[in-house]
């Protein structure tokens, strides 16, 4: 039988990449990390600790740092992540908005900028979004100083592997190839995602579920989406879409919802649904704190909290349709922490109280007894999701080869 030496080929790079990312990893995690300890926690030969650690000081990626010994004497080298030598611009895309934020690879936001998004269609978004990375590189030239990757996320189906948009809820998109047309723009590496999904990646990197395997995040805004970690990886499908929960059906008789269902959860919990009940209610004449012209979500989670009957029950309302979704995913994923994020979250107390009530009675009791629920930590309205992509690829090796082999 042949042997197949490109197979050889491709796996010793393969390992040499998964051995970098492991060093990088246990450096951001672990820091301020001896290089022994680097050997003993990856169980790799100290030369090869040696050589590694070499090329990621090269490309200051990490640093020495002089750590006072408790038995006193000489100090001991350490290394530590360096996070301030590159940066990446994230963006995300709402149906509104455009959010552009510049990070360090600490995940530190070095500057931000938030601009409407009018009515476009892909060739006028892919314009307008190529002009406005330019002029924020223009503005932010100081603080540029060595760009690593632009991330983009947005709702939608979205291929990050081939890089390519299948389905934006706002845009008419037909298979548009994002990555290839601002890789060839601004010869970075660069990464696009689902808005939702990258940020419960971004919460399993920076936020409340950065010690726990597996977690789940709800998203509720304008839609509702979700995002599921396994052994603190982003679970993906064939088509890099997974758990559309917002038509996860709550109520039989509820109203009928765009995807031509009826009492789909989307329908019963976003911030608009909730905004037009309390509208009805108030014009029927329920007495409340509210009014007709001022009960927009943040309001209504205002006054919930001051004790308001109708926004109060109002957003029980919400958390308990919520909760019935949620508590089919934990039947089905078992996870460890569940995080709520969005406006609604802004009513932190009687939200999760609702949701809580129905996992009660409709998860089983095995898989809640330890289960976390918390609201996200996270701005999600920021483009932290966005930088969840790049860190992802440094995690994984990827985008670490690519700043490695770069001879500039
Ligand atoms: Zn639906």
């Amino acid at each position: 039988m042949a042997f197949n030496y490109l197979n050889l080929v491709g796996n010793a790079e393969l390992m040499k990449q998964l051995n970098y990312a492991m060093i990088y990893r246990l450096i951001i995690q672990q820091s301020p990390i001896s290089r022994i300890q680097l050997a003993e926690s990856s169980q790799l030969a100290p030369a090869s600790i040696t050589k590694i650690t070499r090329q990621l000081l090269n490309k200051k990626l990490i640093k020495e740092v002089d750590i006072q010994q408790s038995t006193g004497g000489r100090p001991a080298v350490s290394i530590v992540a360096k996070f301030d030598y590159y940066q990446a611009i994230s963006i995300q895309l709402s149906r509104s908005h455009v959010m552009i934020e510049l990070y360090d690879l600490g995940a530190k936001s070095l500057a931000s900028k938030r601009i409407p998004l009018n009515d476009f269609t892909q060739q006028q978004t892919q314009n307008y979004l190529i002009s406005l990375i330019e002029l924020f590189c223009q503005e932010q030239q100081k603080k540029i100083k060595h760009l690593i990757a632009i991330a983009v996320v947005m709702p939608g189906v979205i291929d990050s592997v081939k890089g390519i948009v299948r389905y934006t809820p706002h845009i008419h998109v037909d298979n548009w190839a994002l990555c290839d047309i601002l890789k060839t723009k601004f010869d970075v590496p660069i990464f696009i995602g689902n808005d939702v999904q990258s940020l419960a990646l971004a919460e399993s990197y920076f936020g409340s579920t950065q010690s726990v395997e597996d977690s789940i995040l709800v998203r509720v805004h304008r839609g509702v989406g979700s995002g599921v970690i396994i052994n603190q990886q982003l679970l993906m499908n064939h088509n890099q879409s997974a758990c559309e929960v917002g038509h996860i059906q709550v109520n039989e008789l509820g109203e009928r919802c765009h995807c031509g269902n009826f009492g789909c959860l989307e329908n019963q919990v976003v911030n608009n649904a909730i905004e037009k009940r309390a509208k009805l209610l108030l014009e029927q004449g329920y007495r409340s704190k509210l009014t007709v012209d001022k009960c927009d979500i943040l309001t209504i989670c205002q006054l919930a909290n001051q004790g308001d009957e109708l926004a109060e029950k109002l957003i029980k309302s919400a958390g308990e349709n919520l909760g019935r979704a949620v508590a089919m995913m934990v039947n089905i994923f078992n996870p460890q922490c569940v995080v709520v994020a969005g406006e609604i979250t802004k009513s932190p107390e009687i939200l999760l109280n609702a949701v809580n009530n129905a996992l009660y009675s409709q998860s089983l009791k095995q898989l809640r007894e330890n289960l976390i629920i918390n609201c996200s930590s996270l701005d999600d309205r920021s483009a932290i999701g966005a930088f969840a992509l790049v860190q992802q690829s440094l995690f994984d090796g990827s985008l670490l080869m690519a700043i490695l082999e770069n001879k500039s």
